[in-house]
């Protein structure tokens, strides 16, 4: 039974590593304080800042407690809920009736929890009738997701548990800064090498994941897909490739080796600046021991040839044979709270629950009967996020935003906001006055992490509960009562409940059948096995380890990708010499919306900056705290130098968390990948200019 004041066994609100804690609510009833959590195996109790200090966001004074509503006068003035949800209702059914059900957009987050993201998916579709629907999680793996989709017929982002990373002999870490990102995860990092395995870290900047490894390669930003290639050359030409798991188990090895065999290592050497020597000494730390994984993140993805790119560290595995075997294959490490459930039960354009394809006519059949409709009547793919985002003001008039702060985190941001800000209508779901919300025409406040109940799917693909520990604050509701509310207003009486656990007993349901199948899991299993992994079809057990005897796809087989090396979407020139990449300090969690309003967490990372080389610093001029002008083809943002010689001299980093002059997305590059539509966040041309 739980007593008042009794601590509750919950997940912090933030990565996706969903680290579990015990939250006690403070006696006053004045937020709540976390205390370790030992037995959930995935953190055993560690937690970063940001996770010690959640429950600061529970009791901020600038939390938002009252919806609020946009007068004539332009002023955001407090209404009642009634008021609120009828303003929301009428703006969007006004712009429906105008102009089409598609000019009324959706767009959600990788933060929502499972239940929120199917409800948001459903409602789109057959409350709004609108096809118009896609989510953030698009600006942080959709080419991870897409490039396993291709390798294996299913994407979860680590087709093994944590907990196999300390028993292979060799982890490649791509583009990926647990230190910043994930502390508590360095410690499967730390167990590999104490015993005796290796660790590899590619990224452009001597992060302090690679100050901890035996190897850092640090290529130019936009050229890990030479890296790849350059690599798998090596591996051929060294005859450590696997040809009895590569005549058993893959296809398309010929295509994929013509392709790498173009790309010899001074070549590949030239393309990334890596020196041969480091090449051949990855091949050997890789190839040596019986087991080894390559496990991804937002640098090789959030390009606008991540799924290709994402395709060559695949084909690595493929042709060592380290996929589909124990303690080996390929990984992602997903990145916001629920970014890999969130992609699974319909808040993305092209998908339904289960992780069905949306133009699967047995799908959409199977989705509609658990829905109550006509197959007929669901709404076909969407536009991807950015393009929904850039759709903004013209083909979309109207949008409904939940769990998402776009001004900061889209990229090309100031354009992003100009669009947004040419809405004939917006209403913003959010804990906050982000930056997003502040523009909008309704603003609701919502439930936090802490006081409601619902599920969120962490990287590994184990499917967690996250439960209510304290009331929330009166005035506030949550999403799923949202969306019930609204639904009502529109017409649709039945099928948004407002518990979570009837929605996921729905979303159960939705997605049997589905590659991702939820059909056997219940509030009730995760709690009694600290998480259960999908799939998990009705009467199973939960699967830890995926590929073993067999991939995903229709033969069984793996497929090799035969990608080449193609230049990023922008090279330096006379005009913009320099290249930008950026990313994430420990301190700050995505746009800032929460994080940046905990005190701690401000005075540890107060604003943004610009990273640069000592010899770059001195041609330009700049010491320390030089405020610098960095200047793309799409905008300038203003921060101050942080010298070290623990970037490459030819480019530049900023971290991204914060909104107006030290804007890093202002700068960045809405160029797409063909197949997932991500944006090149992580590699632009700039100039900088030190000012004053
Ligand atoms: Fe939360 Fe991620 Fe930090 Fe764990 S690592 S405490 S999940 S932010």
């Amino acid at each position: 039974m739980h007593t008042p004041h009794a601590a509750t066994a919950t997940h912090c609100p933030y990565c996706a590593l969903q680290c579990g804690m015990n939250l006690r609510p403070a006696p006053d009833g004045a937020g709540a304080a976390v205390e370790e959590r030992t037995e959930f195996p995935v953190n055993r109790g560690a937690l970063c800042g940001k996770g010690r200090t959640a429950p600061a966001v529970l009791s901020s004074r600038v939390r938002l407690t009252e919806p609020l509503v946009r007068t004539r006068a332009g002023r955001l003035e407090p209404a009642t809920w009634e008021e609120a949800l009828d303003a929301v209702a009428a703006g969007l059914a006004r712009t429906r009736d105008a102009h089409g059900a598609d000019a009324v957009g959706v767009f959600g987050g990788g933060g929502l929890t499972n239940e929120k993201a199917y409800a948001l998916g459903k409602f789109a579709r057959i409350a709004l009738r609108t096809s118009q629907i896609d989510y953030n999680g698009r600006f942080c793996m959709s080419s991870a997701a897409a490039a396993h989709q291709r390798a294996f017929g299913l994407d979860r982002g680590l087709p093994f548990p944590l907990e196999d990373i300390p028993r292979t002999g060799c982890v490649v870490l791509v583009g990926s800064n647990p230190a910043e990102t994930m502390p508590p995860a360095l410690r499967y990092f730390t167990e590999l090498k104490a015993n005796g395995g290796t660790l590899i870290v590619v990224d452009p900047r001597r992060t302090r994941t690679a100050e901890q490894a035996d190897l850092h390669l640090a290529p130019r930003p936009g050229t890990d897909l030479a890296l790849a290639l350059g690599l798998l050359h090596l591996v051929v030409a060294e005859g450590r490739t696997d040809e009895a798991f590569i005549a058993e188990r893959t296809t398309g090895w010929e295509e994929a080796r013509a392709a790498a065999m173009a790309h010899w290592p001074e070549l590949v050497e030239r393309i990334t600046g890596v020196p041969v020597p480091k090449l051949r000494e990855a091949v050997s730390l890789f190839c040596a021991p019986s087991s080894a994984m390559v496990l991804t993140a937002r640098g090789p993805e959030q390009q606008s040839k991540g799924t290709d790119t994402v395709g060559a560290w695949i084909n690595l595995c493929l042709a060592t044979g380290r996929a589909g075997r124990p303690h080996s294959g390929y990984g992602c490490l997903t990145g916001q709270g629920n970014g890999q459930g969130g992609r699974e039960h319909g808040q993305k354009a092209d998908q339904l629950p289960g992780y069905r394809k949306l133009t699967d006519p047995a799908a959409r059949a199977h989705v509609a009967s658990v829905w109550g409709v006509d197959p007929d009547a669901l709404p076909g793919p969407g536009r991807s996020a950015y393009e929904l985002l850039d759709a903004l003001g013209t083909d979309v008039r109207a949008l409904l935003l939940m769990g998402s702060n776009p001004v900061v985190s889209a990229p090309r941001a100031a354009h992003v906001e100009d669009r947004i800000r040419s809405l004939d209508f917006l209403a913003v779901a959010d804990v906050v006055l982000s930056e997003t919300a502040a523009l909008a025409d309704v603003v609701l406040p919502v439930t936090q992490w802490a006081e409601e109940t619902g599920t969120t799917t962490n990287l590994e693909g184990r499917v967690l509960l996250r439960r209510r520990a304290l009331a929330p604050p009166p005035g506030v509701r949550s999403d799923l009562e949202v969306l019930h509310g609204l639904a009502a207003r529109l017409g649709v009486e039945k099928g948004f409940p407002t518990a979570a656990e009837e929605v996921f007993e729905e979303l159960r349901r939705a997605s049997a059948g589905g590659p991702a199948d939820y059909s056997g899991i219940s509030y009730a299993r995760i709690e009694a096995e600290q998480g259960v992994f999908w799939p998990c079809p009705e009467g199973s057990e939960g699967q830890p380890r995926l590929f073993l005897d067999r991939f995903a796809t229709e033969d069984g087989r793996a497929r090799f990708a035969p990608v080449s090396h193609r230049d990023a979407a922008e090279l330096p020139d006379a005009d913009y010499p320099i290249l930008l990449t950026t990313g994430r300090v420990v301190a700050q969690y995505q746009s800032g919306a929460q994080t940046r309003r905990v005190d701690e967490l401000n005075a540890a990372a107060p604003g943004p900056f610009v990273e640069l080389h000592p010899r770059l610093a001195a041609r330009l001029g700049a010491v320390e705290g030089t405020p610098l002008a960095v200047t793309s083809r799409r905008g300038r943002a203003v921060a101050p130098a942080r010298i070290t010689d623990a970037i490459r001299a030819d480019t530049v980093f900023m971290p991204f968390h914060w909104p107006g002059e030290g804007r890093a997305n202002t700068l960045t590059n809405p160029a797409l990948d063909p197949t997932s539509r991500m944006p090149e966040f992580k590699v632009c041309a700039v100039r900088v200019e030190p000012l004053g």
